[in-house]
């Protein structure tokens, strides 16, 4: 598991990772909350730990703009008050979880094991549409008995399609998700698409790349 922590409070956020690298999780620490909305548009963490007083962004901002751009992972977030309005203003912007400072490591792995539960497939090693199997681990794309490896940016492409399943995925989210805000342009998101569909096609798959005219893409399939 890969683990987000954004923290302005550098010992806690060190500290939390701690905490979670001594559980045999990934972590990796941000500290400020533009820094970890980017971070967190990458779609690559499993959960993220969020505190909401940052500078920048806020907590509250941050989550809301990851859930408005279509990013789903359980957050936890960490607030040093109490108050039920700041408990109910986090969950209303789109927190799973909620921890008040200070805590425990064993409430904080509780937790997150709680949240990335609730998410169904932690342990998810693969996500598959129709008939194409991705490998998360590795990167390889398949079909049947051929297999072709995914560049790192082919793969983000390739697993946010397989998890909207036939939902239309916009090149603007694309661009959010995968570049983070870089210097990317729509181009490059139809470069790495046109790459992936030469990809499905050599391993012979049914599934196809569509493009929606000013809407963006989606996976098909079509007939056998
Ligand atoms: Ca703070």
């Amino acid at each position: 598991m890969n683990i987000l922590v954004v923290e302005d409070e550098r010992n806690l956020a060190d500290a939390i990772a701690h905490i979670v690298s001594e559980a045999s999780y990934a972590a990796e620490a941000v500290y400020d909350g533009n820094a970890g909305l980017r971070a967190a548009l990458s779609g690559r963490y499993d959960a993220i730990v969020l505190d909401v007083m940052l500078p920048g962004m806020d907590g509250r901002e941050v989550v809301h703009e990851l859930r408005r751009q279509g990013v789903a992972t359980p957050v936890l977030m960490l607030t040093a008050r109490t108050s039920l309005s700041d408990k109910v203003e986090g969950l209303d912007a789109g927190a799973d979880d909620y921890m008040t400072k200070p805590f425990e490591a064993d409430e904080l792995l509780a937790r997150l094991r709680a949240l990335t539960r609730r998410r169904g497939d932690v342990m998810l090693d693969e996500v598959t549409f129709a008939d194409v199997t991705l490998d998360l681990a590795t990167h390889d794309l398949s079909c049947a008995d051929k297999t072709v490896h995914l560049s790192g940016k082919e793969f983000e492409v390739m697993r946010i399609l397989m998890s909207s399943s036939s939902r239309v995925v916009s090149k603007q989210d694309l661009l959010a998700r995968v570049w983070g805000g870089s210097e990317a342009s729509e181009n490059s998101v139809e470069a790495y698409v046109s790459f992936l569909r030469k990809k499905l096609a050599h391993i012979g798959s049914t599934v196809q790349i569509t493009t929606l005219r000013m809407l963006g893409y989606r996976l098909e399939v079509f007939g056998a």
